[in-house]
């Protein structure tokens, strides 16, 4: 599909971007990807699927700084451009890779658009995160904007961002189709993350117990209230030496705003987000 050109090369420019896109045949679908980088198999996913429903992918790398609330989680963000490039070159030659810098991406202004998401930003990693969402809103609404994709492509394993991005994209008046895809895991159950690489092995393997709570939660969900799964998934945890729950919320998985009583046919969903030694890692679940 891709010129021999255009094969195995990272862009880093806007204008070399919107040449390798010009130079495409006219009328082709193309697929967005964005990430942060340091890629594992939840990243993959998301590729094969936006290759196979796309004519084209194109995968962004570009570790955001307006959507870090905290400068050490930004600084130790693992970064593995030459690898993640030998990763992606495994499943296929015809991806689009754009890894931009800072100052193709924002010039000389490094500061979010202020965005209202109806609540949405308001909760959890809202709460907790501040300026997180504007941060991930001005990104995505920039590269969506720069690549013009047919449709765009967001793991579950975010999904406050998820619906955040829904949002956005029905604000602005976007012309593309938002695909979310489900969250790949590892063999223990440990939602896959590029911030999972900074576990130590015995944290990486304690931390499984973040995903065994959540399948508990579910089960509980069925027969007990919303407030007792929440004390019993606290309790739990005050067991655990190496993990420390930072919240645990079970909202309605459209408005993510926190349950009061269940009501039928509204699809729940719990989130957590636990300091695993001091690594934040978030996971989430549906539970009806
Ligand atoms: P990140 O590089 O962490 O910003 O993630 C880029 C995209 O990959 C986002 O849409 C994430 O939700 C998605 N993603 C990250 N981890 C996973 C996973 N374990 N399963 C599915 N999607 C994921």
């Amino acid at each position: 599909m891709l010129a021999l050109k255009e094969k195995m090369q990272v862009i880093k420019t806007r204008k070399a971007l919107k040449s390798t896109l010009s130079s495409l045949k006219q009328g082709i679908s193309l697929g967005l990807v964005p990430t942060m980088g340091a890629l594992h198999k939840g990243h993959l996913a998301l590729v094969e699927r936006a290759l196979h429903q796309n004519d084209t992918a194109v995968l962004t790398i570009f570790v955001n700084p307006t959507q870090f609330n905290n400068q050490e989680d930004l600084d130790k963000y693992p970064k593995n451009l030459k690898s993640d490039v030998d990763l992606l070159h495994s499943i296929s030659e015809d991806i689009i890779i754009f890894a931009p810098s800072i100052k193709e991406i924002y010039n000389n202004d490094v500061s979010s658009k202020i965005y209202g998401f109806n609540g949405l930003e308001k909760v959890m990693e809202g709460a907790f995160r501040e300026g997180h969402f504007n941060g991930v809103a001005t990104v995505v609404e920039n590269l969506l904007r720069i690549v013009n994709p047919n449709r765009a492509y967001f793991g579950e394993k975010d999904f406050q961002q998820l619906q955040i991005i829904r949002k956005m994209v029905e604000i602005q008046n976007l012309p593309v189709k938002i695909v979310s895809c489900p969250i790949v895991r590892e063999p223990n159950g440990l939602a896959m993350s590029s911030r999972n690489e900074r576990l130590s092995t015995t944290t990486r393997k304690e931390a499984a117990f973040i995903y065994q709570t959540l399948q508990a939660a579910k089960k509980q969900f069925g027969t007990k209230s919303a407030q007792k799964v929440i004390e019993s998934v606290k309790r739990q945890f005050e067991k655990q030496k190496n993990l420390r729950l930072e919240y645990i919320e079970i909202t309605d998985a459209e408005t993510l705003s926190p349950i009061k009583r269940k009501i039928k046919n509204i699809k729940y969903r719990a989130f957590v987000a636990v300091y695993a030694d001091d690594v934040r890692l978030i996971d989430n679940i549906a539970l009806n």
